[in-house]
């Protein structure tokens, strides 16, 4: 892109992260280009690849190269100049610049309308040379993030700043410099400006792109995570929430590094767990929700929790729905194999491979789960042998590589292998029903007369599986604020 740019005749360097990564020695995420061809200028004169102009306040050009997994696209911007940010610029409703959108003369200009001086670096590839006007190749040096400009002035333009200072100290393990804590010092409150949508996809950035426990860290020592969730009250301090989110985020950062995908809606299942799990102990006992069924009550918190964290990172209705349905396939999980009514129905959901994984991490806190996470994980297993041999027999047979008979006899003995599993299941089920009953005989005779107490409690005793959060007392917890 650089060197079309310039055989053209304009100024292109590539910018920010990319620079300052690959000075690092870290492999960078993405490579951002400046130059000073317009929009259009820069989609006539760039070839090999698909251009698309975004952008509504300041316009920038997408080139993509490649497609859907393999893709990569690198984000092309004219120079801009800063020239607001000195007359007081007026923000938006999002805590964004409204009138960033002129374009600069040259990088100098450029470099500051930039946040932190480890992003204002430029690459001439053409010269190999690096271009620095605030001393970003020292703080790269000596692990340092220092805001460009008056930090004061430059969070009131946009708050998110902020935010991405904390990310780049946990992503690269810099310090921020004292100048810059100072600006920001008194000023946190201005976060809750950022508008919800852009919020959501900043924390996603901390959270899913593999430095997610670091960033758990350095947001908790910071107290900068509690801006980004709904209140959780004592529960956002204890070991549960400490230990189940600190688990799920080194397991995602696992996935990254295998290049796995991560999703925002699995990030948030957890992210407010821990407040729903505790809410679901203490209304799964109280008055008025003794007869409810377990996903009842995963609906009612559910629908309030993420009611309440929309306000803050909004997120799109699909994540929504999916944050349910991990929430709700956990009250189908928790029966066990033997315990659900249909296990094929359960298997089929489309999110239960996630749902899986949400209670293997539920059994991590909790070791009551991890039987029956087991057997779940080693069906699904199953299930996907069976899939993957159904499709390989169906495209050998379209392959000419086999004949109908062959596909047929593939098919024939999955069925029989499915139908022994389903017998062992049975016997299985029936053993423990009978170990049950006698569990049940021994216990009357054990109890005698007493029987009083918590009637209700007894009844719901297969229900009592989901637990961990509020065993430190979350009694301070004001549920009715909730309910
Ligand atoms: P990452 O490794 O996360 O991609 P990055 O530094 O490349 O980090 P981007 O969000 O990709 O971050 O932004 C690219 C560049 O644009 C930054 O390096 C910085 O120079 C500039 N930039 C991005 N967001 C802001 C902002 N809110 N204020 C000022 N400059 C910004
Ligand atoms: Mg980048």
């Amino acid at each position: 892109v650089v060197s079309q740019l310039n055989r053209a005749g304009f100024e292109a360097y590539i910018v920010g992260g990319g620079v300052r990564d690959l000075i690092l020695g870290e492999e960078p995420k993405d490579f951002d280009v400046t130059t000073n061809a317009t929009p259009n200028q820069i989609c006539k004169v760039v070839k090999n690849c698909q251009r698309r102009i975004i952008g509504r306040r300041f316009k920038i050009v997408h080139c993509v190269f490649g497609h859907r997994e393999s893709q990569i696209i690198i984000e092309v911007a004219t120079f801009r100049n800063n020239e607001e940010s000195a007359a007081g610029r007026s923000s938006g409703d999002a805590g964004m610049l409204t009138r960033d959108n002129s374009y600069g003369d040259s990088i100098e200009e450029d470099s500051k309308r930039r946040d932190y001086s480890i992003n204002a670096l430029y690459y001439s590839p053409k010269n190999r040379i690096i271009y620095d006007f605030h001393g970003g190749y020292y703080d790269i040096l000596k692990g340092t993030i220092d805001m460009i400009g008056d930090p004061v002035v430059r969070i009131h333009e946009d708050p998110a700043r902020i935010i991405r200072a904390y990310r780049f100290a946990a992503k690269l393990g810099f310090k921020i410099s004292e100048r810059t804590m100072k600006g920001f010092e008194g000023n946190f409150s201005l976060i809750k400006n950022i508008n919800s949508s852009r919020l959501f996809e900043e924390v996603n950035k901390f959270f899913l792109s593999g430095y997610g426990y670091r960033s758990f860290k350095v947001l908790k020592e910071s107290n900068i995570l509690k801006l980004f969730l709904t209140e959780q009250g004592v529960v956002f301090d204890s070991d549960y929430f400490n230990g189940f989110i600190g688990e799920s985020l080194k397991r995602s950062d696992l996935r990254h590094r295998q290049g796995k995908p991560n999703m925002p809606a699995f990030l948030y299942a957890v992210l407010l767990w821990p407040l729903v799990n505790s809410m679901l102990n203490r209304l799964r006992t109280a008055p008025g929700f003794i007869h409810s069924s377990e996903k009842s009550i995963i609906d009612l918190i559910g629908a309030k929790v993420i009611a309440s964290q929309l306000a803050i990172t909004n997120f799109p209705n699909m994540v929504q729905d999916i944050i349910m349905e991990i929430w709700r396939l956990q009250a189908d999980l928790d029966n066990g194999m033997d315990g659900v009514d249909n296990v094929e129905h359960v298997i089929a959901n489309k999110f239960f491979r996630a749902g899986v994984d949400f209670m293997r991490l539920r059994a991590f806190m909790d070791d009551s789960l991890t039987d029956a996470c087991e057997s779940w994980e080693e069906e699904y297993e199953f299930q996907s042998a069976r899939a993957l041999m159904f499709r390989k027999a169906k495209s050998r047979g379209k392959s000419g590589g086999s004949d109908d008979a062959d596909v047929e006899r593939t098919i024939e003995e999955l069925e029989i292998l499915n139908s022994r599993r389903a017998k062992e299941r049975a016997r299985a089920s029936e053993r423990e029903q009978s170990l049950k009953k006698e569990l049940k005989k021994s216990g009357r005779k054990a109890r005698g007369q007493e029987k009083t107490k918590t009637k209700s409690r007894k009844k719901r005793s297969g229900k009592e599986k989901i637990k961990g959060g509020s065993r430190r007392g979350d009694e301070s917890l004001n549920l009715t604020e909730w309910m």
